[in-house]
């Protein structure tokens, strides 16, 4: 808890006071962030509604659009699902961070989820031109599936999006006594030292284009932090620039779990 006490010196009534004002950034955050989730849970609605109109337009189902109709219809399409993945991204971070999704802890084989993982990237990583190679340990952990798996494609999404064409992405895992250790590995662009933490902060982004020109929110990494944390983990980058990234992820291993095989 951060808790700031400034003093001034007033004069009350011909006395001299000292006042002091407490100034708890802590409760300032939590009622910053409950704003950010009620507006954007407010804006879920409205925004739902365009997309549907736009889809009607989008596929001619009110008359037929001129290719400049069309073009104005898909970048408005564009538009509005960047803005849908942003406040979804908002809400998860805020829920997941204060409780209000619970994480679902289960007994799971981690290989697996790194196999699916990179079933799920497959897609993106083929039209990026992009290969993805996995190779992982056969392990329990006692973890959320779901939200590991959030985690495994956030980190490959971002690895794919940050490389070039005949790049390789590599998921990896290995086993300690007593935590598995996964990496995802690009040899991408690079991040500078001075942002590798920043960049685990709300709407951080190496560029400011990233968002534009990437399709992010810069709230990825935020919420791939939030759930390592729950699961007692840590979540770090190691990066050059022009040679690529690598995200670690490390996972707690439950004594007596041991390995899947
Ligand atoms: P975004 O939705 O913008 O990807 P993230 O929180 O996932 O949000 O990432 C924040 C920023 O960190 C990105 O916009 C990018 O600038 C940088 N970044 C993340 N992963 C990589 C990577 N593998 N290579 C280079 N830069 C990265």
């Amino acid at each position: 808890r951060v808790v700031l006490v400034s003093t001034e010196l007033i004069e009350l009534a011909g006395v001299q006071c000292t006042l002091s004002i407490i100034n708890d950034i802590t409760e300032r955050k939590r009622m910053e962030d409950e704003f950010i989730s009620l507006v954007s849970h407010e804006l879920r609605t409205p925004m739902n509604s365009i997309i549907g109109a736009l889809d009607l337009l989008g596929t001619q189902k009110l008359g037929t659009l001129t290719e400049l109709g069309q073009q104005t219809i898909n970048i408005a399409t564009n538009n509005m699902e960047r803005l849908i993945r942003l406040v979804n991204d908002i809400l998860d971070l805020e829920r997941i961070k204060s409780g209000k999704i619970a994480m679902r802890y289960v007994e799971c084989q981690a290989d697996k989820l790194l196999i699916e993982a990179t079933q799920a990237m497959q897609a993106m990583a083929d039209s990026a031109q992009v290969n993805l190679s996995v190779e992982p340990t056969p392990v329990q952990i006692h973890a959320d599936p779901d939200r590991i798996l959030q985690t495994l494609t956030n980190l490959l999404s971002n690895a794919i999006k940050f490389s070039e064409p005949g790049e390789t992405v590599s998921l990896r895992s290995s086993l300690n006594c007593e935590y598995l250790q996964i990496e995802v590995q690009d040899r991408g662009r690079g991040i500078p030292q001075d942002k590798l933490q920043l960049i685990f902060e709300r709407f951080q982004q190496v560029d400011a284009s990233d968002s534009r020109a990437k399709g992010g929110t810069g709230l990825g990494l935020p919420i791939c932090r939030t759930i390592v944390e729950q699961h007692n983990g840590r979540i770090w980058v190691e990066s050059s620039l022009g040679e690529g990234s690598t995200f670690y992820v490390r996972l707690p291993v439950d004594e007596g779990l041991g390995t899947g095989d």
